[in-house]
C-alpha cells in the first residue's frame, strides 16, 4: 500500500472528531427512536488519502466522495473492501466511469434521472460488477439552482418512472435503496421549527413504500443538521468537515 499515515496528532485528531460524532448520531438515534440503526458516511471529499487510511485502520469502511476524478484515484490506492458513497453531483457522461473503475462503490446517493439509472446499469452490467446501491436525490426545496427531482406533478411522475425502471426485471445491478436530499441552508439554519426539507423527503419515502411496498432508507443530514435529520427520521447521515476539518477549495 503506497499510502502513508499522517502525523500521530492527526490521527488523534480524526479519530476522536469520529468518535464524538459517532456517540453524537447514536445518542440521538437513541432519543429519536426505538434504537433505530442510522449509519454514519464520513464525507472525505478533498480530503487526503492519508487521513481516509487512519479512519479505516480505526474500523470505518463507509465513505463519501464527491468528485469522479478524485474517488478513481483514491479507490485505487485505498484498500479495496472501502464502501464508496458517490454524493456529488452526477454528469450522465460521468456514470460510466464510475460503474466501470470503481469496483467497491457501495452507493450512487445523487441519482436525478432516468437515463442515469440506465447508464449506471447498463455499464455496470458490461463488467459484470457488483450491485450498486442507488438513492434518488430530491429536490426538496425545490430551489432551481439544485439538482435533483421535484416534488411537482411533474417531478414526481419522473420519480415513480425511475422506480419502476429500478424495481424492474431489466435492472438487475442498481438496488433502490432510499431517496436523499441536501436540505437547504436556510432550513438548516431557522432552528425553531422542523425542517421543512427533511419532512418533505420522509413523506415521499412513505408514499414509495405504500405505493411500491418498498423499505426505503432516507440519506439526509450534514455536520450542521445532521442531529434535527435523525430526529426527523433520517437513516443515514453525511458528515463530513465536523470529522475531517474545513475544507479547501476546490480548484478545478
Ligand atoms: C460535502 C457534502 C456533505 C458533507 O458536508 P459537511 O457540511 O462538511 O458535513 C454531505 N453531503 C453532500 C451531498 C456533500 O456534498
Amino acid at each position: 500500500m503506497s499510502v502513508q499515515l499522517p502525523s500521530l496528532v492527526r490521527q488523534k485528531e480524526l479519530i476522536s472528531n469520529y468518535e464524538l460524532i459517532l456517540t453524537r448520531v447514536k445518542d440521538m438515534a437513541v432519543k429519536a427512536s426505538s434504537g433505530r440503526p442510522v449509519d454514519l458516511v464520513a464525507v472525505s471529499k478533498l480530503k487526503p488519502s492519508s487521513d481516509i487510511l487512519t479512519l479505516y485502520n480505526h474500523g470505518v469502511r463507509h465513505f463519501g466522495e464527491n468528485y469522479v476524478q478524485e474517488l478513481t484515484t483514491k479507490a485505487k490506492e485505498l484498500p479495496k473492501d472501502i464502501q464508496w458513497h458517490f454524493i456529488g453531483g452526477l454528469q450522465t457522461d460521468k456514470c460510466k466511469l464510475l460503474a466501470k473503475n470503481i469496483e467497491n462503490l457501495y452507493a450512487v446517493e445523487t441519482i436525478d434521472s432516468l437515463k442515469k439509472c440506465k447508464k449506471l446499469n447498463n455499464h455496470r452490467q458490461e463488467v459484470n460488477g457488483a450491485v450498486i446501491n442507488v438513492y434518488l436525490q430530491i429536490n426538496t426545496s425545490n430551489e432551481d439552482q439544485k439538482s435533483g427531482y421535484k416534488l411537482t406533478e411533474e417531478g414526481k411522475q419522473q420519480i415513480f418512472e425511475s422506480v419502476e425502471f429500478l424495481l424492474s426485471e431489466e435492472c438487475k445491478f442498481l438496488n433502490l435503496e432510499g431517496v436523499m436530499t441536501i436540505g437547504s441552508f436556510l432550513e438548516s439554519t431557522e432552528a425553531e421549527a422542523e425542517n421543512q426539507d427533511f419532512k418533505n423527503l420522509v413523506n415521499l419515502k412513505d408514499e414509495l413504500n405504500e405505493k411500491y411496498k418498498l423499505q426505503l432508507k432516507t440519506s439526509m443530514g450534514m455536520s450542521n443538521d445532521f442531529e434535527d435529520a435523525i430526529k426527523q427520521g433520517s437513516s443515514s447521515v453525511r458528515v463530513g468537515s465536523s470529522i475531517f476539518g474545513a475544507r479547501p477549495p476546490k480548484n478545478g
